[in-house]
């Protein structure tokens, strides 16, 4: 809509200078890994790079879903590469980092979601970097239980599923998942003594009142941390931003949730999921 034409002032970044940012992204490429950071088009793909910092995307480069603010999306997908836990663990090392974020599309293909691949993936980074700590940022599993107990036998120290949205807008912008499926994983990983973690966009088409529910919801599920940050149209054909949240209402929400029980709640404008994890550990 016109209001929301212009990209507000908050949300500019600025382009790079660091060489560690080409550093970084030839690192990447030359070991063959896709990050989120690229693949999902993150305004603070300069920052993070040039500070070293990436979030790989491992199972490939297309999903089985398509969600609708998500610039992965939909494509075919391909066999599981053997050999991308190594080379993950190897980029970990090479980028000298000790608080490693891995994601992957959703491979509803596989007979447990790739839930191998990422206790592979986790188990090379260990081995790889000793001493670093190791998050993961999960699909749903469709709600298998033994996928998810995979993942926590690898002993990440904090396992991600991000709820993206509030149950209402579910239908449209996530309409292959299932809101309390995804809570229920938090749950999960709550009870089996695993930090987790969840994650939301504002600016989808929610109301504060919403959010403010959502957040009682997680905070009653146990989750240790939630991220709050704005949804950012990464095409012409992604869904419109419908509202920029400023930032101190940012703040009031993150508020919100710290008071109901969410133990660290990161809720700024350009937070994404990944963003600055590492001070969580
Ligand atoms: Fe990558 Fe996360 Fe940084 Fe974005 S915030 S550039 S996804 S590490
Ligand atoms: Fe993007 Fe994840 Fe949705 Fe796939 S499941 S379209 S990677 S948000």
């Amino acid at each position: 809509s016109e209001r929301c034409s212009r990209i507000p002032q908050w949300l500019r970044v600025s382009l790079p200078s660091d060489p560690a940012f080409a550093e970084t992204r030839g690192l990447l490429r030359d070991l063959g890994l896709n990050t989120v950071c690229q693949g999902a088009k993150c305004p603070n793909i300069y920052e993070c790079f040039s500070k070293h910092v990436a979030t790989f995307l491992i199972m490939g480069r297309h999903c089985t879903r398509g969600c609708a603010f998500c610039n992965i999306g939909l494509g075919r997908v391909e066999p599981l590469d053997p050999e991308e836990p190594g080379r993950v663990g190897e980029a970990a090392r090479r980028l000298g980092l000790r608080h490693v974020v891995i994601t992957s599309v959703t491979r509803d293909d596989l007979p447990d979601g790739g839930a191998a691949h990422f206790a592979a993936t986790v188990a090379s980074v260990r081995e790889a970097v000793p001493g670093c700590t190791v998050e993961v940022l999960i699909p749903d599993f469709q709600g298998d239980a033994d996928a998810l107990a995979t993942v926590v036998a690898a002993a990440p120290e904090i396992i991600n599923h991000n709820v993206e949205t509030v149950p209402d807008l579910y239908s449209a912008i996530r309409p292959q998942a299932d809101f309390e499926q995804s809570v229920t994983l938090l749950e999960r990983v709550r009870a089996a003594g695993v930090v987790s973690k969840s994650g939301l966009m504002l600016g989808l088409g929610e109301t504060d009142e919403q959010v403010k529910r959502l957040l009682d919801r997680l905070a009653e599920a146990g989750c240790g941390i939630v991220t709050i940050g704005q949804y950012m149209r990464p095409s012409m054909a992604h869904p419109e931003v419908v509202r920029y949240v400023h930032p101190d209402d940012f703040a009031r929400l993150g508020e919100y949730g710290h008071a109901a029980g969410i133990p660290h709640v990161f809720s700024e404008p350009r937070v994404r999921s990944s963003y600055n994890a590492a001070m969580f550990v």
